[in-house]
């Protein structure tokens, strides 16, 4: 590689460090596994398969872990459907909602097709995770770049002798339009958790992680059901 190529090559990583910024990962792997398995997800050992594939895809799949939506935004359904055709889109603000619909989708034509399709549904459940981490729903402000890493790890160590405090609520989903609108409720409540947390500057809880946790693994029970009629 010439001198000049080499220096365009620094600066397009740069650039794509400052774009996506690394700090911004996710629950740990631990977390996504602990929640697809209360979902009762047959495969929930591929819940943290998303992650590990941002070591090679980049920025192929950055954007599909997170939304950064200013304070004051109120999701709804039509947001979420309108996201879906940026899956898999390199962008500074990000498409998790629209994630869970298009990985959604992809499961749905494979399956029509009869293929085997399930790591699509892996995927789903990944995002589905990452929709209840609040700090993956709001701007990346000095106060996410702080406290995102403490937050995705909060109940790393514990999570798999406690599944007992995940708790299900019922969820039903018929129709992609239903889907939507439980993946905006639920993006509310994160969105207003994450700007609570802000505002108190503070670490959020154990038990206010189990409850939102709680949420994504009530969503994906929910979407399990819906994708057996696909
Ligand atoms: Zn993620």
């Amino acid at each position: 590689m010439k001198k000049t190529h080499s220096l365009h090559f620094v600066a397009v990583i740069l650039l794509l460090s400052c774009i996506f910024p690394m700090g911004a990962e996710a629950w740990h792997d631990e977390i996504h596994v602990a929640i697809a398995k209360a979902a009762g997800y047959s495969k929930w050992f591929n819940a943290a398969a998303a992650d590990i594939i941002k070591v090679k895809a980049g920025d192929v799949e950055y954007s599909n872990h997170f939304v950064n939506n200013p304070p004051g935004t109120v999701v709804d359904a039509k947001m979420v459907i309108r996201q879906a055709k940026r899956y898999n889109t390199p962008e500074e603000k990000g498409h998790l909602y629209g994630a869970i619909i298009a990985s959604l989708r992809d499961f749905a034509e494979d399956k029509k097709k009869g293929k085997y399709g399930q790591y699509h549904l892996a995927f789903s459940a990944h995002y589905v995770g990452d929709l209840s981490q609040p700090l993956h729903n709001i701007i990346y402000s000095p106060y996410n770049k702080k406290f995102h890493l403490q937050t995705d790890g909060l109940l790393q160590n514990e999570i798999f002798d406690h599944p007992e405090k995940i708790t299900l609520h019922p969820i039903t989903i018929k129709s992609e339009n239903d889907l939507a609108r439980e993946v905006a409720r639920i993006a509310n409540l994160s969105i207003q958790k994450g700007y609570q947390l802000e505002k108190e500057n503070r670490l959020m809880t154990r038990e206010e992680a189990y409850e939102c946790i709680s949420r994504s693994a009530s969503l994906f029970k929910a979407i399990l059901d819906y994708s057996d009629s696909f």
